[in-house]
C-alpha cells in the first residue's frame, strides 16, 4: 500500500472535483478530472473530460498550460482519476501524449477496469521512465464513476429508483383503479422540490417508467430546471399499449422514447425487445449492452418501482417525503433493509418542507 503525502491527497481531491464538472454530459464514458503540478507545487494546468467525444482530461488540461509554463512540464507531476486511456478512439490515445511529454510522475486514482486494458496504459508509460503510481483516492473515484464500474463489471445499466410519498406511505391520492387515462399527476411535493429532483434527472442517461405511469400521469420526463440534459426517456410497454399519439412519442428533441415491448428480434434504435417474465436483470443488460443507456432513474410508478425492489436489481433510492398524510391512494413501495447510507455524501437534506432520504445497496455503502 502506497501512503500518500498531503499534497498527492488534495490535488487528486481536486482532479475529483474538476472532474464532477462533466457529470451528466460525459456518459457512458467516466467522469475523469487531470491536474498538473509543477516541480515547486504549482498548479500549472487543469483538465477535464467535458463531453462524451470529446477530449480527454490529460489533453484539456495539457491545453490549459500557459505558455511559458510548458518548460515545466519535463518536471511535472500529472494526477489523473483514471488510468489513461492506452488505445485510439474516438480521440487519439492519451499515454501517447504523455509518453511525449515525459513528465517526472504520474499518480492514478484507479486503474482501468476493462480486463484487456488493466494496466496497459500505466505499463507503457512506466517503461517510458516515467515514475508510476496508482491507487490514490482509489474508493472516491470509485464511488464518482459507480455507474460506469457498474457498467464495467456487471454488463448492466447502473439503476436509480426514485418516488415521491406523503408522510403516511402513499404516492397518490387516488387508488390504482381511480387513476383514470390522461388525467394527469398529483405531485404530492412542493415545487421547493423540483430543482432536485430534475438535477438527479441529468445526472443519468436514461429515466424510465411503466405503461400505466405514461398513460395516466403522461409526463414529459425532461429536465426544465438548471443547464443539465434531460435523459433518454424510456417506456416499458410490453403489449404496446402506448398510442402513437401519446407527448413521449411526440417529442420536439431528437429523445425519441426507448419503448420496451415483448417480441424477438434485434432491438432497434428506438425499440427493446423483452418479456416480463425475464426479468429486470436481463432488461438492464439489455439496455446497457444494446443500447448503452449506463444509467436510468426509475420514476414509477408504484408497481413498475415495487417490481426492481422484489427482484433486487437497483443500486440507489432518492426518496421525497412530503408533510401531508393522505390516508388513502396508491401505496409507495417500502424501503428495502439493503439499503444503508452513500458514501462521501450526506443521506438526507430538506427543499421547503418537503424531505428526501438516499439510499445505496449495501454492495456500494462503506465498508
Ligand atoms: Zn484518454
Amino acid at each position: 500500500m502506497n501512503s500518500w503525502s498531503k499534497s498527492d491527497v488534495a490535488h487528486m481531491q481536486r482532479a475529483i472535483e474538476i472532474g464532477y464538472l462533466g457529470e451528466g454530459f460525459v456518459a457512458p464514458n467516466p467522469m475523469v478530472g487531470c491536474v498538473i503540478v509543477a516541480e515547486d507545487g504549482r498548479i500549472i494546468g487543469e483538465g477535464w473530460h467535458e463531453r462524451f467525444g470529446e477530449a480527454h482530461a490529460e489533453v484539456n488540461a495539457h491545453r490549459s498550460v500557459q505558455r511559458e509554463d510548458l518548460q515545466l512540464l519535463s518536471k511535472s507531476t500529472w494526477y489523473v482519476t483514471l488510468e489513461p486511456c492506452n488505445h485510439v478512439g474516438k480521440t487519439p490515445a492519451c499515454t501517447a501524449l504523455i509518453e511525449d511529454i515525459k513528465p517526472k510522475r504520474l499518480v492514478i486514482g484507479v486503474l482501468d477496469s476493462n480486463p484487456d486494458v488493466i494496466g496497459g496504459g500505466s505499463n507503457r508509460l512506466k517503461h517510458a521512465g516515467i515514475l508510476v503510481e496508482s491507487g490514490c483516492l482509489m474508493d472516491q473515484i470509485r464511488w464518482q464513476n459507480r455507474r460506469f464500474f457498474c457498467n464495467a463489471t456487471m454488463r448492466r445499466s447502473y439503476v436509480v429508483l426514485k418516488w415521491a410519498q406523503s408522510r403516511d406511505g402513499f404516492m397518490d391520492p387516488r387508488a390504482a383503479a381511480e387513476r383514470t387515462y390522461g388525467s394527469g399527476g398529483r405531485p404530492i411535493t412542493s415545487p421547493d422540490a423540483a430543482p432536485l429532483s430534475h438535477q438527479w434527472r441529468s445526472q443519468e442517461m436514461g429515466i424510465l417508467i411503466g405503461v400505466e405511469t405514461a398513460l395516466v400521469d403522461e409526463p414529459a420526463l425532461t429536465v426544465r430546471y438548471g443547464n443539465g440534459k434531460s435523459p433518454q426517456p424510456i417506456v416499458i410497454d410490453p403489449n404496446g399499449r402506448l398510442p402513437k399519439s401519446h407527448p413521449l412519442l411526440m417529442r420536439p428533441d431528437s429523445k425519441q422514447t426507448i419503448r420496451v415491448t415483448t417480441g424477438t428480434g434485434l432491438a432497434t434504435e428506438n425499440t427493446c425487445f423483452w418479456n416480463p417474465e425475464e426479468g429486470l436483470q436481463l432488461l438492464m443488460e439489455r439496455l446497457w449492452q444494446q443500447h448503452e443507456i449506463s444509467s436510468l432513474l426509475v420514476e414509477g410508478g408504484s408497481s413498475t418501482l415495487k417490481h426492481f425492489l422484489q427482484e433486487s436489481v437497483w443500486d440507489e433510492l432518492k426518496v421525497w417525503t412530503a408533510p401531508q398524510d393522505l390516508k388513502r391512494g396508491l401505496e409507495a413501495p417500502i424501503w428495502p433493509d439493503s439499503a444503508v447510507a452513500p458514501p462521501y455524501a450526506t443521506n438526507f437534506g430538506s427543499a421547503g418542507s418537503d424531505r428526501w432520504s438516499w439510499g445505496v445497496h449495501h454492495r456500494l455503502g462503506n465498508e
